[in-house]
């Protein structure tokens, strides 16, 4: 069975203009001979009636002290909407189709509400309804324990839905479908220059994902990479365009070749985070263990850490700001901290073969006088800590340094 996997993101599946949309490309795959299952995510963005930022103020209003298995009770409603509506327009317009949960379509989680890792998938229902030339369509972000009890899979889970049912079904490929027109050198919201890129390894998309770019889930990319899915970003309203998240070795041209010339493939950015600067008259590090532990343990994820004998630094998103001040407060730690700070990240696998990237990067920042308050990297990104309002120059800095507007991105 040739299957192919195409995911719905919120913003497509809000109109009944949208859901024609979706019968299109349904419709297209299957004149292609391809079997298709739909993944959906919840209808619109915070507001709108069923979406899941809606769905959990209504419970959280009135009743602040609900627990987490109920909040995740309801917030997997909204996909369990999108999945019927999207399921009675297909099956409206002639493809017969079936609504499933995410439980009914096979997903097993670990019982973490909220955020819960999807252990199996078991997708029997799935493929019986592929047999019978039905298109299942599955609620996104979720899954069952093995109790029953429903989980959630935390921001962005549809995406991780459509790739592990991928892996699952073996499926041929996954479609995510979004309201961009592909994963871009920058997010658009930001920067109106930003292009879509064609081609991009998984290494690529999972780190630009990790640095703040919300157009894939880094969870999906990494379940891609390790089950080798290919995933292809686009927009159902332009499905012409698109970007292939392929290997390294499957990129056009052969690897290397021609990826060893394009340093930076794209820029990410996260916004409100606070940096904090710890300074000690001598060194202390049973306090500096307690102090990272006691991070920890609060659920503070910390960031861009640099550790010296005096001197400790690191970020936290801004609404963790008070937990980590309460903790060097109560262990007498003098700090300083910096509110109102983002940060950039520069992309791409080519950098680790291209020596000077970091030197270009601080050279066309101080150009503009931009402040670099603190340097993170790994093997193929540099994250600049920066004032929260140079983040448009900074960005369009080092999108103009790096020709991102007008090299090759095939
Ligand atoms: P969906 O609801 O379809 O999952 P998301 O809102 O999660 O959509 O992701 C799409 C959004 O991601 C875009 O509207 C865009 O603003 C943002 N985005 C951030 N960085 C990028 C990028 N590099 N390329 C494309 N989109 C990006
Ligand atoms: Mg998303």
């Amino acid at each position: 069975m040739k299957i192919l996997v195409q995911k719905f993101g919120g913003t497509s599946v809000t109109t009944p203009e949208k859901r024609e949309l979706i019968y299109r490309r349904v419709k297209e795959a299957m004149e292609e001979g391809f079997k298709v299952v739909v993944v959906v995510s919840a209808m619109g963005r915070k507001g709108d009636p069923y979406a899941t930022d809606t769905l959990k103020s209504l419970a959280l209003q009135e009743y602040s002290d609900l627990s987490l298995r109920d909040l995740d009770l309801i917030m997997s409603c909204g996909e369990v909407i999108s999945a019927v509506v999207v399921a009675a327009a297909l099956s409206a317009r002639g493809i017969p189709s079936r609504a499933l949960t995410g439980s009914q379509a096979g997903f097993l989680t670990d019982g973490h509400y909220s955020e819960a890792e999807v252990v199996d998938c078991q997708p029997g229902r799935v493929i019986e309804l592929l047999q019978h030339n039905e298109v299942p369509v599955v609620a996104g972000f979720q899954g069952a324990d093995p109790l029953g009890e429903i989980n959630t899979l935390g921001r962005g889970g549809s995406d991780t839905t459509a790739v592990i049912l991928g892996a699952a079904l073996e499926a041929d490929k996954v479609e995510i479908y979004t309201d961009v027109s592909g994963i871009m050198t920058a997010d658009p919201l930001i920067l109106k220059e930003a292009r879509v890129i064609q081609q991009i390894t998984y290494g690529e998309v999972f780190q630009l994902a990790h640095e703040g770019a919300k157009v894939i889930h880094p969870r999906a990319v990494e379940v891609a990479m390790r089950n080798n899915v290919c995933v292809v970003v686009r927009n159902p309203e332009d499905p012409g365009t698109g970007t292939l998240i392929t290997a390294e070795s499957s990129l056009r041209g052969g690897g290397y070749s021609t990826r060893g010339r394009r340093a930076v493939t794209g820029i990410a950015h996260y916004t409100n985070l606070v940096q904090f600067l710890v300074k000690l008259e001598q060194p202390a590090p049973s306090k500096e263990l307690e102090m990272f532990q006691r991070i920890g343990e609060a659920g503070v994820n910390i960031d861009l850490i640099s550790v010296f004998p005096l001197m400790k630094a690191f970020i936290v998103k801004d609404e963790h700001c008070f937990k980590v001040e309460n903790i060097l407060k109560e262990l007498e730690i003098p700090y300083t901290m910096e509110k109102d700070c983002a940060k950039v990240s520069v992309v791409g696998v080519g950098m680790h073969n291209i020596p000077g990237v970091m030197a270009r990067v601080v050279r066309a920042l101080n150009e503009q006088e931009i402040e670099i308050k603190q340097t993170g990297d790994s093997n193929i990104s540099i994250s600049l800590l920066i004032k929260q309002q140079d983040l448009h120059k900074a960005i369009k800095t080092l999108h103009d340094h790096f020709y991102l507007s007008n090299c090759d991105l095939s």
